[in-house]
């Protein structure tokens, strides 16, 4: 693992109101307090969020900071993400997180990008290092691999495709992490991992995630959480803070190179975390 300083970021997905975008602005200036490498914001698979995520990016630039919209190359041909990518060139934009995405439903035809290693592989061959790519990790395996091994080589592929470094889907077993880090270090992967963190923010809404995503929450965690019920959010929140604290911890002593944080566009419950964690 590392020795770099820690890389923290924080994730947003760009606001469908006006009054959205205005509480994102509060979240934002709470959050800027802590001085994030960069921020990051979503993008809707199919090119759905195309223009609230610019539109998201370019106000946290002007606010400056570091903005890297996700792209998901599902859906699009080589001249839409040119068009997208010269356009993010000359507004400054230079890292971006690279993903392939989920088909949008109702759509059918993936084009020509099938796996997030044919975008990583196409802004290498057109752009060079002009953008510092980010790449998506599983260390609880992808629901679409056909095995744990073959998502790991998966993910060696898109690593070797040009990626400046990873950043993983969340996790609430730690040792799911150090198990896939050690695993990329044996096959030669050596960019940084950086664990991506869920704070706990409600039960529902983190099981339906979960069950999407294919990120396991242990049967103590779920039990705990069912118990409370969604009428119970303080006592959810102190639970989540305590193990999600208690996670964040064990990752940074052990040598994770940094943490990204899945804010919700929520500022207090990633605060408080940054708090308990004596980050500065
Ligand atoms: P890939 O790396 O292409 O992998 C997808 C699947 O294909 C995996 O099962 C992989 O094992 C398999 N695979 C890869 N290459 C091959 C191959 N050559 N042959 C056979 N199988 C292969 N989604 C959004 O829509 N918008 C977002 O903004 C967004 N942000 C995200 C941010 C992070 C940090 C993470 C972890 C996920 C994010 N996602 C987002 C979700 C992501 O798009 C989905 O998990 C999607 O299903 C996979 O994207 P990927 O880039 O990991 O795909």
């Amino acid at each position: 693992m590392t020795t770099r300083k820690p890389s923290f970021s924080f994730e947003f997905f760009p606001p469908k109101t006006p009054a959205g975008m205005e509480k994102l602005r509060t979240t934002r200036k709470q959050l800027a307090q802590l001085r994030p490498e960069f921020f990051s914001v979503t993008y809707g698979a199919g090119g759905t969020t195309r223009d609230r995520t610019l539109e998201t990016v370019l106000e946290i630039q002007a606010e400056g900071f570091e903005a890297a919209p996700h792209l998901s190359c599902i859906g699009a041909t080589p001249d839409s993400l040119r068009e997208l990518l010269d356009d993010y060139r000359q507004r400054g934009i230079t890292r971006i997180v690279a993903l392939r995405g989920d088909l949008p439903s109702g759509m059918v035809e993936t084009g020509e990008f099938r796996y997030a290693a044919d975008l990583v592989a196409f802004i290498r061959r057109e752009y060079g290092n002009q953008f510092r790519l980010e790449i998506a990790a599983y260390p609880e395996t992808h629901p679409e691999a056909r095995s744990a091994r073959d998502g790991l080589i998966n993910f060696k592929r898109k690593a070797d495709a040009g990626a400046d470094s990873a950043i993983t889907q969340y996790f609430y077993n730690a040792d799911a992490y150090f198990h896939f880090v050690d695993e990329c270090e044996a096959l030669g992967v050596a960019l940084p991992i950086i664990p991506g963190i869920m704070p706990i923010y409600n039960y529902t809404q983190l099981a339906r995630f979960s069950d999407a995503c294919g990120a396991e929450i242990p049967r103590w965690m779920r039990k705990k959480l069912e118990d409370y019920g969604d009428d119970d959010l303080p006592s959810i929140h102190a639970f989540g803070l305590d193990v999600v604290t208690a996670l964040c911890d064990k990752l940074l002593r052990h040598g994770a190179p940094g943490l990204h944080f899945y804010t919700l566009n929520q500022s207090a419950i990633v605060s408080t975390l940054w708090q308990r964690l004596g980050l500065r």
